[in-house]
This record gives structure tokens, sequence and C-alpha cells, in this order.
């Protein structure tokens, strides 16, 4: 896979316009978050200054019910403390899910946007991996994460503000403590960004590889390339272990440098705080109450250190999955409002080239009339596939223009494109799902009309299925064999009704009295429609109104098959080797 091709990843300030999005979605429990954790760190304020209060009162000579009474402060400051924390937890957790289910969501709706060539040039396995690996941890750090790094920073917040108001000097050591420990973060924070982010790119190759590699594994084997692909597999190994140390390394650094910097303030206190309290400038209880705070800082700054590397790879994680919608914002199918006024195909001055490389398109003009039928054909390779994958509206010309009743089609959305236009091919999937769901995906149909479609490209094992419609089928259910997948294909194609069908070697793969079956069934779905077929072999096209004869990324010859035999040229020559070969 070329770096070219691979999908994008959001920039710092684009995560944070995405993350703030995010919060203003749920923005009133949000606030509600922040008021619930202030509320809970402050109840945790009370005890140890209570606790100075009773050494102070002791100190004065005060009796026994005035430390019996400060205790029972204590001990329902404590109760506050964990009633706040535990309601605060519970609404923090509940946001956590809820914004999860929406990144969730969104990754869904824009992987369904991407076009198929961006994502053909990627690769699904860095699809896969954003989806899968790169959601989950994303909606792990919204849910337990998040809300306790959040808390911790409001805690550690109130605390340092505590000292400062028992007194500036202690607050000032406290502080130094807190400058010390971010310098260490600036420091890992710095390098942890690029570092967690070419860790999680050598997974995802690594995960292309071993996929490419299992998906390939007969062709691996049939051209001996075991030993290559195992090497570049341990190549790919290597370079996920070397990202991995790096990050392992700035952590190593980073932790014993934190916990160097929580003793230096505590130290600090203990000695300024003595030499103060000589002197008669602050009570015992002030110097204990913040030493107390100190200790309780390590708790909150232990938490944020405990989710750092979460939050370092959650956060890559979320530059990948918000990646996305780069590719979804840039893809054409927003740009144009207009509707296309006839079923009328023009390719004009069009030229292609996949990913930077030679053209393989050089100049096509053809118009396709509307109910037409156009025969593609034209030696192996010289362009024909690219040509219809580009009136389907899957790749843009780099040049010229491709046009359905006068609208560019690489412009219009591709629900709406497959009103107009559909491609089929030899591939064809069932999706996981009811019988009923998988011919949904074309367009909105009631159960009529679902059949209607099934009866239309023969596929009447329907009538047999178990629960009808509500069948479902895929792994672990009900599998189809080639040529009902490929009749669930056409009925698609039915339902989504376009007038305009490009067929590229629809029944090739399939036996040939499966074939004979299905182009009946294609017969039927094709009547009164526009079609292109691209003919790898011979023999649809002298049915055909014209045929295009493609060479070399050109148009040679255009006509019906009666004129360009007269013309005698490529297509004689084609038509006459065909028919000498006997296939
Ligand atoms: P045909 O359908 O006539 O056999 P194609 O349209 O498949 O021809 O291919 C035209 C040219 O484009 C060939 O040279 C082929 O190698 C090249 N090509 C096809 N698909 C790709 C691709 N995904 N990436 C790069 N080059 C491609």
């Amino acid at each position: 896979m070329t770096e070219r091709g691979q999908l994008p990843i959001a920039e710092p300030a684009e995560v944070r316009r995405a993350a703030v999005r995010l919060i203003r979605r749920d923005g009133r429990v949000f606030a509600a978050l922040i008021a619930l954790n202030a509320l809970a760190a402050g109840a945790g304020l009370i005890g140890p200054w209570l606790l100075g209060r009773i050494i102070d009162e002791v100190r004065a000579g005060g009796g026994v019910d005035v430390v019996d009474r400060l205790a029972l402060a204590i001990l329902i400051s404590a109760l506050a403390q964990l009633a706040l924390t535990r309601y605060a937890r519970n609404v923090g957790h509940r946001f956590g899910e809820r914004t999860a289910a929406r990144v969730r969501e969104q990754f869904v709706e824009r992987a369904l946007a991407l076009r198929n060539s961006v994502v053909e040039r990627a690769g699904t396995g860095d699809l896969t991996a954003r989806g899968t690996a790169d959601v989950e941890r994303v909606a792990v750090t919204l849910r337990d994460a998040g809300p306790d790094v959040f808390i911790a920073g409001v805690q550690a917040l109130l605390i340092v503000g505590a000292i400062f108001v028992l007194d500036p000097v202690l607050g000032a050591c406290g502080l130094v403590g807190l400058v010390g420990i971010g310098f260490a973060f600036r420091w890992y924070l710095r390098r942890a960004r690029t570092a967690y982010l070419a860790a999680e790119a050598a997974t995802s190759a690594l995960a292309e590889q071993v996929a490419a590699t299992a998906a390939g594994a007969r062709t691996v084997e049939a051209f001996g390339l075991q030993r290559r692909r195992i090497a570049e597999c341990r190549q790919a190994i290597e370079r996920s272990r070397r990202t991995r140390l790096r990050t392992l390394f700035l952590r190593s650094v980073l932790f014993p440098a934190v916990d160097v910097w929580y003793v230096i303030p505590v130290v600090g206190v203990l000695l300024i705080g003595g030499v103060l309290l000589d002197q008669g400038a602050v009570s015992l209880g002030t110097v204990v109450t913040a030493a107390l705070y100190l200790r309780q800082l390590s708790q909150p700054l232990d938490t944020i250190l405990l989710w750092i590397e979460q939050l370092q790879s959650s956060g890559a994680s979320f530059a990948r999955v918000e990646g996305l919608a780069q590719v979804v914002q840039t893809a054409p199918a927003a740009r144009s409002g207009h509707a296309p006024d006839d079923g009328r195909i023009v390719v004009a001055g069009t030229r292609f080239a996949y990913d930077g490389g030679p053209d393989v398109l050089r100049g096509i003009d053809l118009a396709v009339r509307p109910g037409e039928r156009l025969a593609v054909v034209g030696p192996s390779g010289a362009g024909k596939t690219t040509l219809s994958r580009l009136i389907a509206g899957i790749d843009e010309p780099r040049t010229g223009t491709v046009t359905v009743g006068g609208v560019p089609v690489a412009e219009l959305a591709p629900e709406q494109l497959r009103r107009h236009v559909v491609l089929v091919t030899q591939e064809h999937h069932v999706f996981l799902g009811t019988v009923r769901d998988n011919l949904l995906i074309a367009a909105p149909a009631a159960d009529d009309e679902i059949r209607a479609a099934l009866t239309a490209v023969e596929a009447d094992w329907f009538h047999e299925l178990p629960h009808g419609l509500d069948t479902e089928l895929g792994d672990g259910a009900l599998s189809l064999d080639g040529a009902q997948a490929q009749q669930l294909a056409l009925a698609r194609v039915v339902l989504a009704d376009p007038h305009t069908v490009i067929l590229d070697e629809a029944t090739a793969l399939l036996d040939p009295q499966t074939a004979r079956h299905t182009e009946r069934a294609l017969a039927a779905i094709l009547d009164g429609r526009t079609v292109i077929a691209i003919a790898h072999r011979l023999h649809t096209a002298e049915d055909a109104d014209r045929v295009a004869v493609m060479e070399d990324g050109r148009l040679s010859e255009l006509g019906t098959h009666d004129e360009l035999l007269a013309a005698d040229g490529a297509y004689a020559a084609l038509w006459r080797s065909w028919h000498g070969s006997g296939v």
C-alpha cells in the first residue's frame, strides 16, 4: 500500500474542535459534571482542614467536646464526599457512554459515505483498525479514563488552591512540586503524540500485511512467495516492536520523574513550615493541614498518571477516527445540488490515471443515448473496466467530464447516483442480516416490491426460505451460493431502478449453466434500460446497438456490429480471431 493512498489523520486543532463539538452536544450534563466534581473535591478538603483545627484547639487547651464536634464534622464531610463522588462518577460514566455511542455512529456514517476508490486505495485493514481498535480505545477513554482524569484535574486544582488559602508560602511549595510535574508532563507530551501515532500506524500496517497474506494465501503459495511474505510480516512486526519500545521509553522517564516531584513539596512544606512555626507565623494545625493536602494531591496525580498512556493513545486514536471526516468532507457527494435532467450519459475529453501513474484513459469522447445497448470491447488492459468505473462514479476523471443528464456523476451522492447508474460486476456481497435488509440497501421498498424484484431475477429459492424475507443470511446463518448471491445483487438493481446499467463481466465467474440462468435474469431486468456492457469476450457485442472498441486507453472505433465488420478494422480483426478460436 502506498503512502499516498492512506486515510488522513486529523490535526490536533481539528481533534480539539471535534472534542468540543462532542462535549457541546451534551453541554448541560457536562456543566453538571464540573459542578458535581468541584463539590465532591471541595468536600474532600474539609477533612484535613478540620484535622488542623483539632490540633490547634488541643494545643490551645480545648476540651473533649470540641474535638468530638470537629471529629463528627470530619465524618459528615467524608460521607458527603463519598456520596457526591459516587453521583459525579455515575453522571460521568453515563456522559462517556453516550458520547462513545456518538463517536461510533459517526464513524459508521462516515465510513459508509466514503467513496469506493478511497477505501480501495487506503486498504480495508486501515479502515477496519480505525473502526474497531481505535473507536474502542476512544470509547474506553470516554467511559473510564475521561471522567477519572477530569475529576482528578478538578481535585488537584482545588487542593493547591486550598493550600494557598491556608498560607501563601506553603502554597508556593505545593506549586513548585506541580511545576516540576508539569515540566515532566510537557517533556512527555511533546514526544508522545508522534510516538503513539507511529505505534498505531505500525499496528495498522501489520494488520494490513497479515490480512493481505491471508487473503492471497493461494496466490502466495502458487508463486512460492512464502519466504517473501514471511520476511515482510517480520519487518512489520519489528517496526511495531520498535515504535512500542519508544513509547515505553517515554513512560519510563515520566513515571520516576513525577514520583520525585511528589516528595519534594512535602519535604518543602515540612521544612519551611517548621521554620514558620518556630517564628510563630503559622500554627501547627496549618502545617499539618498543608502536609495532608499535599499527600492528598498525590491521589489525583496518580490517577492522571495511570491514565496518561491511555489518554495519549486514545488521543492518537481519536485523530485517526476523526481523520475520516476529512475524506468525507472532500468527497464530492456534498458538492452538487443539481439533479440530472435525463438519462443521457456523456463522456467528454476524459483522461484518467491511477494514483499518479501514466494515463490509462487517454481522451475518451462517447455519448450513450437513453435506451441504447452499447458493448465496449478491446484487448485486455485497454481500459474498459476503468471506463466503467468512471461512468459508475467510482473514480473521477483526471481531466474532462463524465456526466449523466448534464451532471458530473462524481458529484452525485451515492444514493442519488444509484437511481441513475448502477455497475454490476462479478463481485457481489451478501451482508449479514435478513434477506429484506440485504435488498433494502438498494432503495426503500415494500415487501411486495421486494418479492417482485426477487421474482424478476428468477430467484425462486426465496419461496422456500424458512422465514421468508426475515431469513438471516451470512456467516452462521443461511449461506447463499454464487448464483443466488448474484441474483440478490441483481434484485438490488431492480429495486434501485436505475435508467442505466453497466455490466462488467457480471456472469464470467459462474459455471456455464448458472451463467445462462443468470443471463436470463439479467435480460429481464435490463429491459427498457440503457446498457453499457463491458465485453471481455465478444458474444454480447453482436446483439448490441453499437460497439465501442477500446485500444490502449483510446476509443478507436464506434459503430454498429455490421458497420465495424464492413470497415474491416480492429473490431473485424477481433471478431475474426474470436470466431476462429471458436471460444
Ligand atoms: P481492461 O478492463 O480493458 O482489461 P483496465 O481498465 O482493467 O483494462 O486496465 C487499464 C489499465 O489500467 C491497465 O494497464 C491496468 O494495468 C491499469 N490498472 C487497472 N486497475 C488499476 C489499479 N487499481 N491501479 C493501477 N493501475 C490499474
